[in-house]
């Protein structure tokens, strides 16, 4: 399809393109290969700073970074500063972000089967909202919640609404493991039941649709629901979840987290939303994933009949959104981003399956080979975070760049991390 350069617009915000190198930060991405080896994670903090800026201008307080699509302390830290609220699903994302030093009533916690010692850690250091999924954890909260130790939630709903996006990060529709109904009358018994708890007070509710969306409608119809829903509730937040999509692969457009706010808001008072209430989100995706790229070194070119394979030092291990979800990114030489790409090429990882596949057709400049850098930008979302040791693979470094600076956040594993849990 393309033999032209890699389009800018893929890239993080600062990315600089000269005849031999790539600069991002103000940082070299050779001099980054160079000094932390490969494959690393690279994160444009000035591409971060402005997405969650962006979001904690345009919603109204307490939008969220959705933590699971990249955490580490530094990123909880950058979050904190934004002005941003952190959404955590789970007792180790809450520990990071806690770790971080993060105010827990800046915390949101999710989770469709939260444990007593999660809800009780995040109810009595005092969280800004639980967001409650199921009857089961209604029950839990009885016995840890009271007038001294209170607790504001919000009530996770399933509006019926099919968002266009993969079957597997779907989760609006109604047959999920996700939230209450709004047909059956589910969410409508749980307000009821939380309601009558002495300590809880119930804020309003939340729906989150589905992931890698890029068109409105699935929102709006969200919205709709949940507006029709809460009419006579006098709530004072709804929460859209998050879902904004981003582009990765040439030609693809997704609107920026502004003009989806923008949307949103326009939705909801469209169909009778009270202004004053508050709108809030949980973008993941949309605030990182343009931030961030991986770096890998060609080990090995492989020419078979059909095509050519061209394996370089990760893979599925991390990045495993194409396998998952067949999910498509594009690749660039990052000592030659200026020069067009003839090399129609697959490439892959070195783990040990047919399928460890990062870009199933990528486009290459005509000399680039073995012991070339390579690197596949708009890695910042559900990479690092959904990495594993597949393999007995350590996972690589993440690396933060600013102004000239790069700064390691998270250094990579050795093989003596991958044997310390041996007894
Ligand atoms: C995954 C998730 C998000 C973030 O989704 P993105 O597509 O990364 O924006 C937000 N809220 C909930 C409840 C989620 O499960």
């Amino acid at each position: 399809m393309s033999s032209s350069p890699l389009p800018a617009t893929l890239l993080p915000d600062t990315a600089v393109l000269t005849e031999n190198d790539t600069l991002v930060g103000g940082v070299s991405l050779r001099d980054i290969a160079a000094q932390f080896g490969t494959p690393a994670f690279v994160y444009d903090e000035a591409t971060l700073r402005d997405r969650l800026t962006q979001a904690a201008a345009t919603f109204d307080d307490g939008v969220a970074f959705a933590s699971k699509s990249f955490l580490c302390g530094a990123m909880a830290r950058l979050v904190h500063e934004a002005g941003m609220c952190i959404d955590v699903a789970t007792g180790g994302e809450f520990d990071i972000v806690v770790r971080a030093g993060v105010p827990a009533n800046r915390i949101i916690m999710h989770g469709n089967n939260k444990s007593h010692e999660e809800l009780q850690r995040a109810v009595s250091l005092g969280v800004h909202r639980l967001i409650v999924d199921n009857f089961n954890e209604i029950e839990r909260l009885r016995s840890i919640v009271s007038p001294r130790q209170p607790l504001d939630v919000l009530v996770r709903v399933t509006p019926g609404v099919e968002a266009h996006t993969h079957e597997f990060i779907m989760t609006g529709h109604e047959d999920t493991k996700f939230g209450l109904s709004v047909a059956t009358g589910d969410a409508r018994r749980a307000i009821d039941l939380l309601s009558a708890i002495p300590g809880i007070s119930v804020k309003g509710v939340h729906a989150h649709i589905g992931s890698q969306i890029l068109d409105f409608e699935g929102f709006r119809q969200e919205l709709d629901v949940l507006v029709n829903f809460t009419k006579d509730d006098n709530f004072e937040e709804l929460c859209v979840g998050g879902g904004l999509g981003v582009a990765y692969v040439e030609g693809e457009e997704a609107p920026s987290i502004s003009e989806w706010g923008s949307a949103l808001r326009a939705a909801a008072l469209d169909v009778g939303m009270n202004p004053a209430t508050k709108i809030t989100a949980e973008p993941g995706r949309a605030i990182v994933a343009q931030a961030g790229l991986t770096l890998y070194t060609v080990g090995a070119v492989k020419p078979v009949t059909q095509r050519t394979y061209v394996a370089v030092d990760g893979g599925m291990s991390d990045n495993p959104r194409p396998v998952l979800y067949g999910s498509g990114y594009e690749a660039f030489d990052v000592t030659r981003p200026l020069e067009p790409r003839p090399q129609s090429v697959r490439i892959v990882g070195k783990h040990c399956e047919t399928g460890d596949i990062l870009v199933d057709e990528a486009f290459l400049p005509a000399e680039t080979g073995v012991g070339s850098i390579i690197a596949t930008p708009v890695t910042g979302a559900y990479g690092y975070s959904m990495a594993s040791n597949y393999n007995r693979v350590p996972r690589p470094p993440v690396i933060f760049v600013k102004d000239g600076v790069a700064r390691e956040v998270l250094r990579r594993e050795t093989f003596d991390d991958l044997a310390r849990l041996e007894m």
